[in-house]
């Protein structure tokens, strides 16, 4: 499923160009172009989901699939050992701009508790 007005949906369908760092069948990783951290790059499933709740009520997509790829973009960042934030902002008040879900993996810098 796709959606034709969605941003995400258009860099999986490669009419958006991006910086591409990994994939696999249900998932690609590319860098955000709004970096906040050295590694800032986003998890996104091919699928169109409004957030990553969808994507587990679903169950067509593999939740850990998702998990997979950030965790393979950490090793190749270099940052898995020095460590990681995963975020899925979820809706607006947790200021979730694109409703394709996503999942942020952030590192490269310490990073502050709790988040703004
Ligand atoms: P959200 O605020 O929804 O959690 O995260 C959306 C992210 O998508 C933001 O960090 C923003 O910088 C990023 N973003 C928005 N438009 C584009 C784009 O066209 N290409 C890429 N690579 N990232 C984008
Ligand atoms: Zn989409």
């Amino acid at each position: 499923m796709s959606d034709p007005d969605c941003l995400f949906c258009k860099i999986v369908a490669g009419d958006i160009a991006a910086d591409i760092v990994a994939e696999s069948d249900t998932a690609i990783a590319f860098r955000d172009v709004n970096p906040q951290a050295p590694t800032h790059v986003l998890v996104i499933p091919r699928e169109h989901y409004q957030n990553v709740g969808e994507v587990a009520a679903a169950g067509d997509v593999d939740a850990g699939d998702l998990f997979r790829l950030c965790s393979e973009v950490a090793a190749t960042e270099g940052i898995a050992e020095s460590g990681y934030r995963l975020v899925a902002n979820t809706g607006a008040q947790a200021h979730q701009t694109v409703f394709h879900a996503h999942v942020h993996v952030l590192g490269g810098r310490p990073m502050g508790w709790p988040p703004g």
